[in-house]
């Protein structure tokens, strides 16, 4: 809704007059409203894993005798405690990306040498399922931003990409200069993503199959830092998809200008 919340305090000026002073909450209350329906979701979110951990434990305990039913839940158990500190790190890092000004603490990043080190981390994941990366183009500019940060965006777009694609398939890597701007692109041939649902998986625990998302090991966050890393770098996130045809998440980075201020070079001639 677009109505303002405003504090409004009155004070008594002598006799004739009071002061009205009013404080404009909106954004304050708005905010908040965010973080308490955010911390509500992470409840939700974490009470599942929890309670399954906690169930397999007494699962276990009752199933002492039974080697092959003990080897079972506690094959579960790994699984469940990998997803449980997947979320956690997760939440973490989305809970420090919304306090901290990138910008701030940046550095020069050699963008080429990142997406090579995203593609590499994604090699193991990738074999299993038989999927190429193909990996194309280079840029001779570097970008100002977090380093690690722009590895996260940067893995779990490649992430995604394996996790939601059939085996046998090749995932494709782009990287080149576009209008002025460092554009990556991830490419798959995986299920696609309806027009409906391209609207809504950039949100906090947005999943298009809940099942096949926890199933694969996602924690519905990953495109949500993705969002979060990339505007913080001044840039922006775009996807294209049609349901059968594979998807293409596009970044578009802002390329750090080393050319110096005009003003800083040629004083004398003002
Ligand atoms: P998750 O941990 O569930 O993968 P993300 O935030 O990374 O969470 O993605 C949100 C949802 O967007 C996913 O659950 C999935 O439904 C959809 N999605 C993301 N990437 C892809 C992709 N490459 N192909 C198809 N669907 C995708």
């Amino acid at each position: 809704s677009s109505s303002l919340i405003v504090h409004v305090r009155v004070a008594p000026l002598g006799d004739e007059y009071i002061l009205l002073l009013a404080d404009d909450r909106t954004e304050i209350t708005r905010t908040e409203a965010v973080r308490n329906d955010f911390v509500a979701n992470v409840s939700h979110e974490l009470k599942t894993p929890v309670g399954a951990i906690s169930l397999l434990a007494e699962a276990i305990d009752g199933a002492a005798d039974d080697q092959v039913a003990v080897r079972r839940f506690t094959a579960r158990l790994h699984k469940e405690s990998a997803r449980l500190a997947a979320l956690v790190q997760d939440i973490i890092e989305l809970s420090r990306l919304q306090g901290t000004n990138v910008m701030l603490q940046g550095e020069i990043v050699d963008i080429n040498e990142v997406l090579a080190e995203a593609v590499d981390r994604n090699k193991l994941p990738a074999e299993e399922k038989r999927i190429k990366i193909l990996v194309g183009g280079t840029v001779d500019q570097p970008v100002f931003g977090d380093r690690d940060l722009l590895m996260t965006a940067l893995r779990n777009l490649i992430d995604n990409a394996i996790r939601y694609s059939p085996a046998d398939t090749t995932v494709g890597v782009g990287l080149r200069h576009r209008d002025g701007l460092i554009q990556i692109s991830v490419t798959d041939q995986g299920p696609g993503i309806s027009a409906d649902e391209q609207e809504r998986i950039f949100e906090r625990f947005y999943r298009v199959d809940a099942a096949r998302s926890r199933q694969t090991g996602g924690t519905g966050l990953g495109l949500s830092i993705v969002k979060h890393v990339v505007a913080n770098h001044g840039g922006e996130i775009t996807v294209w998809s049609q349901p059968g045809q594979g998807s293409t998440f596009t970044v578009r980075l802002p390329i750090l200008d080393e050319t110096p201020d005009q003003d800083a070079v040629a004083p004398a001639e003002k």
